[in-house]
């Protein structure tokens, strides 16, 4: 099976008792949105006391329907609505985040993707003990301060958008820095971070051959970072930390980039790696999902992250990547994970496909 897209000035609208794409107003809903009316599908968008006044702005991408709920920590005591609406939830990352990894797994909606993912991804313990028995190059971990032999990165759990990081260049420069709550102590990586925005399709029975589906490169970004990206600008982080500035991670945006073509066998075997050992763990990894890493001045890419959905940098390609182009034309993920529900859908096999 391999990709067919509708063309948008034809595309019929799927049957009356046909799905509602539903998501969190909020992180990659524009493009969400609007890749699901690319493919017929009627939208449904959820917000907190009142919808974002910006849809306005955008009409192709703004959802039918609204469902307003007094916070998103209420919304299963609303899942009725979703359910006589045939909701399909896609789950991004402030929506996971804001109703919490574990109320987002126990919602009684359909999930597109193995919502079984979502506990593995928000633990960065058991992320780790993924990704490295798939044999995944990762930057080494410390346990101890003691056991630091060069640059690290000191990550506390659960640490909301990159704030209250700390950077040190060796264990001379730990010596005074206590941590405040539970953390990993990181390899600080030296290279320059790639974003890769892979999608899973168990249906494909072409393509880059992965288990019984395939994997498909449908763009990549690097994310900005307040205030990290521009702070050099000031002076040398001894200067810096001595004036009371701190290095954060904030993402504040994201650009577009591409990988030299000679590493693309690389990151195609990190992605394979991750989905066939996903597979072994919980039942597979299914849809989008963004490797992020570092890739070294050795040519060595170090994955200090996964996220097991759509990430925001996608955005940037609603009509297109360098990749998705050559994939097929006008595919943004947003289309891509409508396009796999309704093959699914036609298929009569939406259970490989939702959770
Ligand atoms: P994370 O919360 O793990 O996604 O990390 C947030 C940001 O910190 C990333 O986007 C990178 O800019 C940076 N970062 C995380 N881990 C490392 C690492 N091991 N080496 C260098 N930079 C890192």
């Amino acid at each position: 099976m391999g990709i067919e897209l509708s063309s948008e000035a034809r595309v019929a609208p799927l049957q009356s008792g046909s799905p509602t794409i539903a998501t969190l107003c909020s992180h990659s809903s524009l493009q969400l949105f609007h890749g699901a009316r690319q493919e017929g599908f009627r939208t449904l968008g959820i917000a907190a006391r009142e919808p974002p006044r910006f849809y306005d702005a955008f009409p192709l991408a703004k959802p039918d329907r609204f469902l307003t709920v007094p916070s998103i920590q209420d919304l299963p005591n609303h899942v009725d609505v979703l359910r006589k609406e045939r909701s399909v939830l896609v789950p991004h990352g402030s929506f996971v985040e804001y109703l919490g990894p574990e109320a987002f797994m126990q919602l009684d909606v359909p999930v597109f993707g193995n919502r079984a993912v979502i506990g593995w991804e928000s633990d960065r313990r058991k992320e780790r003990e993924w990704l490295e028995s798939a044999g995944v190059p990762m930057p080494k971990r410390y346990e101890r301060f003691e056991d630091v032999d060069g640059p690290v990165i000191v990550k506390y759990y659960g640490a909301k958008g990159g704030r209250g990081f700390f950077l040190a260049k060796d264990r001379e420069a730990l010596k005074g820095f206590t941590p405040t709550g539970p953390h990993v102590i990181q390899e600080y990586v030296i290279g320059t971070r790639y974003y890769i925005h892979f999608f899973y399709s168990p249906l494909n029975t072409d393509g880059f051959r992965v288990a019984t589906g395939s994997l498909e490169l449908l763009g990549m970004d690097r994310r900005d970072e307040a205030n990290i990206d521009e702070l050099y600008k000031l002076g040398s982080a001894e200067e810096l930390r001595r004036s009371g500035l701190r290095p954060t991670f904030v993402v504040t945006g994201n650009v577009p980039v591409i990988l030299r073509e000679s590493l693309l066998p690389q990151v195609f075997d990190i992605g394979a790696r991750i989905i066939e050992r996903s597979i072994e763990l919980f039942g597979g990894m299914v849809g989008p999902f963004c490797v992020e890493g570092i890739m070294t001045e050795e040519l060595e890419f170090k994955v200090f992250e996964i996220s097991t959905r759509i990430v925001a940098g996608t955005t940037l390609f609603i009509r297109g990547s360098p990749y998705s182009d050559l994939v097929a034309p006008d595919l943004s993920m947003g289309r891509r994970i409508a396009l796999e529900l309704k093959r699914a859908l036609r298929a009569g096999r939406a259970r490989e496909v939702l959770s």
